[in-house]
């Protein structure tokens, strides 16, 4: 029913793409991340919740929305969007025709996030599951565990009049940052541009977070010194640092499970928070579909697929994406794009 196309998934019975990375008359979006939603295409369909965000990403684009859980009917397919856990507005877009249902799921998790509504496991007969992190390393602590160490490692660095530069995704890890830390920031936090903008789509589509202020040309030094500041991992290394002299660097992201690339790309600190399914979740949620068809794409698809085949019985395969393969690299989007790191030592 779906098919894997140079352009990226295809449905031909109702004639529409998912998650297209090549313009094309019809995109269905499970989300705004820049390797799910890409410029270019007529029309766009995304989740409700989404479209501040992918208005922002895309802005002239001509966008159609569906709130969650609501079918509607295109060609010959009954299509529904239903909470992914990602980010906001994330969506697993599920597809029927003819009593056989596929479920895509784009990229998700199963902890709790208060930028967004919680994962909804749906039953199907073909589930396409990423899998980012997809190896028995990668488990997740509570985000609550994570904030905490953020908070102590922010005060002592306040005490030592140190800004505290936490390098993170622009869009859904920086707001779910900024959401735990409603009512429980100690201190100034600001953002760097990139971050505010997307920061600024969350705030109109109604997500709480702590009060935060955009970084503007005169502000450095002194005035920065207790701050907790969000910028991309794209800043590091660049002028817009010098105005954070001395400032102690940290990286938030699921990658920092694995210490050695902490040490290796010289962060101060590593914190793991990642918003896409840890290795248990990812089982769980691929039993909990009752899929017997799994097809497996993003990141470790290989190992997944073969763990599932292999241990569970089912029916996989892999799918390829136009973002693999990009090894190595850190760059600001690499938690989502999937980086092929070598995992040599666990935490
Ligand atoms: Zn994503
Ligand atoms: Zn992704």
């Amino acid at each position: 029913m779906i098919t894997s196309t140079p352009s990226g998934l295809f449905c031909e019975a109702g004639n529409f793409f998912i998650d297209p990375w090549e313009p094309v008359a019809r995109a269905l979006v499970t989300h705004a991340h820049s390797d799910h939603a890409r410029p270019g295409s007529a029309s766009y369909l995304c989740a409700a919740p989404g479209e501040t965000v992918l208005r922002r990403r895309i802005p002239d684009a001509a966008i159609q929305t569906l709130p969650y859980g609501e079918t509607i009917t295109i060609g010959d397919t009954r299509v529904s969007f239903h909470p992914a856990g990602h980010i906001l507005g994330s969506a697993q877009i599920r597809v029927e025709n003819r009593g056989e249902v596929w479920v895509v799921s784009g990229d998700y998790k199963r902890a709790a996030d208060p930028t967004c509504d919680p994962f909804e496991p749906i039953t199907c007969h073909t589930f396409i599951t990423e899998a980012t992190f997809a190896l028995p390393i990668y488990t997740w602590d509570p985000a609550d565990t994570t904030v905490e160490e953020i908070l102590g490692w922010w005060r002592a660095n306040r005490e030592e009049e140190r800004p505290s530069v936490l390098f993170c995704y622009v869009l859904g890890k920086a707001q779910r940052i900024l959401a735990e830390l409603r009512g429980r920031s100690e201190g100034p936090i600001h953002l760097h541009g990139a971050v505010a903008g997307l920061t600024d789509a969350y705030r109109d589509a109604g997500v709480a977070m702590a009060p935060a202020e955009r970084i503007t040309e005169g502000m450095r030094g002194k005035m920065l010194a207790r701050s907790l500041v969000l910028a991309p991992l794209s800043a590091r290394g660049t002028l817009w640092m010098k105005r954070l002299p001395n400032a102690s660097v940290a990286f938030a992201s699921g990658l920092m499970r694995v210490r050695g690339v902490r040490r290796q790309r010289a962060f101060d600190r590593g914190f793991v928070l990642s918003d896409h399914a840890d290795w248990p979740a990812l089982l769980a949620t691929v039993a909990g579909t009752g899929a017997t068809r799994v097809l497996v794409t993003h990141g470790w698809s290989d190992a997944l697929a073969r763990f599932l085949a292999e241990e569970r019985g089912l029916e996989t395969g892999t799918i390829r994406t136009a973002f693999e393969g990009e090894t190595g690299e850190l760059t600001e989007a690499s938690e989502d794009r999937a980086p092929e790191m070598p995992p040599s030592e666990e935490k």
